[in-house]
């Protein structure tokens, strides 16, 4: 089995999604693994991961923006730490993905891409990737 790949990513927004295309299939490669699966983790409570589309930036304008409407920064949270709202939406989005690997390449739709989605910046964060 493959050793466990990673990588960072440093967020300059308090949100703002990454693309990660480059760096999970640079994991694949070093892992050696031609066919099989690929999960993507994003060991962190702020942030997640998703795959959505890479052509227009103004889907992923879109999301953010309605994520920030249905999930306001302030709205009463209990938690002290006041970073709630990022709290919520790392669970909505997730914590990982499950992508297919062929050939030794990622396997994704024209239009889609890995993204990092930083709810709690900017930060420095890590990466996981696990071929199998
Ligand atoms: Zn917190």
């Amino acid at each position: 089995m493959a050793k466990l790949g990673q990588f960072t990513v440093r967020t300059q927004s308090r949100i703002q999604f990454v693309r990660i295309d480059e760096e999970v299939q640079r994991a694949i490669g070093e892992s050696g693994i031609d066919d099989g699966i690929c999960t993507v983790f994003v060991p962190h409570t702020t942030a997640g991961v998703t795959i959505n589309e890479n052509a227009d930036p103004d889907v992923i304008r879109d999301i953010i923006a309605e994520l920030n409407k249905v999930i306001p920064f302030s709205d009463g949270y209990q938690h002290s730490e006041g970073n709630s709202a990022a709290h919520i939406k790392s669970s909505l989005v997730g914590a990982s993905e499950t992508v297919l690997v062929e050939n030794g390449r990622l396997v994704l739709g024209t239009w889609q891409s890995l993204f990092f989605c930083e709810f709690d910046g900017p930060r420095t964060r890590r990466v996981l990737v696990k071929v199998i």
